[in-house]
């Protein structure tokens, strides 16, 4: 391998990506790259100031991160709940408040934050990931693949792209892909890039003096959902959730202005006494996100089956989230599409 020669390369360090470049290292194949457009890695996954403001939690059936997790010893904790909650479902009626079900486990969260689980998956191939690389072209050509990035060329024997499909449209293949396949990719909608999340951080848990859970769950008003967001210590305190995509063309000014009110109704005065506020808007993150705007709240159908065949005269493969047939959009599902992708471009 030399700096810009490797036998495969891996578009994108997010989720999927980091699994596959584990799952080679793991097979005993070291000669890889990853090429990475943002200045991290990650993806949609990232945990700032102890608040993730991407991928957040799973559930006991997401057996592709429990085990992962276990795999790589992070530790998992299950999402604060207890105490009450708040219902906003209407203008004229009151607020309602209920007692989450004792016997229902919540979901779980990551300790450290989701990122703890990239920073660990990524720790044995750290000198293979090259970031701030953004990838333009991928040719075929008599010797490979030849991927044109903004920081010059590339080569490699074969290439797996994990970037969400239809942020892959942006790259120019030679030849060209199938036109069913490119209508597929431009289709296939990037789970919840449409997403505006808030963190916000406090000295103390006044919500849980209170008897309240933290969790607030709207219909109407400037939060549709919030949740308790402490670390597994409980030594450092915050709230954080997704905010109405109403305000997102608002100011920046108001659109707190706004959050913070309504946090204050229901919550109490405490919200305004915090330490640090945050947004992260996915829509505007161009990793991510395109220029239309589709909100979307249920998972759609992923993993389409055209996913699973490799292009580019059978050097190229697709991965990511969206390509997955198993949990497809969420953070299981990547891991998922990262191994099946691995195996499949191994055995090749
Ligand atoms: C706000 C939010 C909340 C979420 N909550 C949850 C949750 O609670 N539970 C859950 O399971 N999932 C959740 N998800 C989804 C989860 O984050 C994704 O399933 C997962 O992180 C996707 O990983 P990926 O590797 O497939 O894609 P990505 O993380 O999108 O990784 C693709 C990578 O490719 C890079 N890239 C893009 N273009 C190029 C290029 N041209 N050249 C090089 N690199 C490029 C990107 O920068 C990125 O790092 C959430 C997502 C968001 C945004």
């Amino acid at each position: 391998m030399t700096n810009n020669t490797a036998k495969y390369i891996i578009v994108g360090a997010g989720l999927s990506g980091l699994t596959s470049a584990y799952v080679l290292n793991k097979q005993g194949e070291t000669d890889f790259l990853v090429l990475e457009s943002r200045n991290r890695i990650g993806g949609r996954i990232l945990t700032d100031n102890n608040i993730d403001f991407g991928a957040t939690w799973f559930q006991n059936h997401h057996q592709n991160v429990i085990d992962l997790l276990d795999e790589i010893v992070v530790d998992k904790f299950h999402q604060f709940n207890k105490g009450k909650s708040v219902l906003v479902y209407s203008t004229m009626a009151p607020a309602h408040y209920f007692e989450n079900d004792p016997s229902t486990p919540s979901a779980f969260r990551i300790a450290g934050g989701t990122t703890a689980m990239i920073q660990e998956l990524a720790k044995t191939n750290a000198d293979k990931i090259k970031t701030k690389t953004t990838v333009l072209e991928v040719n075929d050509n008599d010797n490979g693949v030849s991927v044109i990035t903004d920081k010059g060329e590339f080569k490699a024997e074969k290439v797996i792209i994990t970037i969400p499909p239809r942020i892959a449209t942006r790259i120019s293949f030679s030849p060209g892909l199938p036109e069913m396949l490119t209508k597929t990719m431009e289709n296939t909608h990037t789970w919840m890039s449409n997403a505006i999340k808030v963190g916000i951080t406090f000295k103390n848990p006044f919500w849980k003096d209170k008897k309240l859970s933290g969790t607030l769950i709207g219909q109407v008003g400037a939060v549709t959902e919030l949740y308790d967001h402490s670390n597994i210590n409980e030594d450092r305190f915050a709230l954080m959730g997704f905010v109405n995509e109403g305000l997102r063309d608002v100011s920046e000014k108001e659109r707190k202005t706004r959050i913070l009110e309504h946090l204050q109704k229901f919550l109490g005065a405490e919200v305004l006494d915090y330490i640090t506020y945050q947004e992260k808007d996915w829509s505007q993150d161009k990793n991510t996100s395109c220029d239309t705007i589709k909100s979307i709240y249920m998972s759609p159908r992923y993993g389409d089956s055209k996913f699973k065949e490799f292009y580019v005269n059978g050097k190229v493969l697709f991965s990511g989230a969206e390509t997955s047939p198993v949990y497809g959009g969420y953070m299981d599902g990547a891991i998922y599409s990262g191994v099946v992708a691995a195996k499949n471009i191994l055995e090749k």
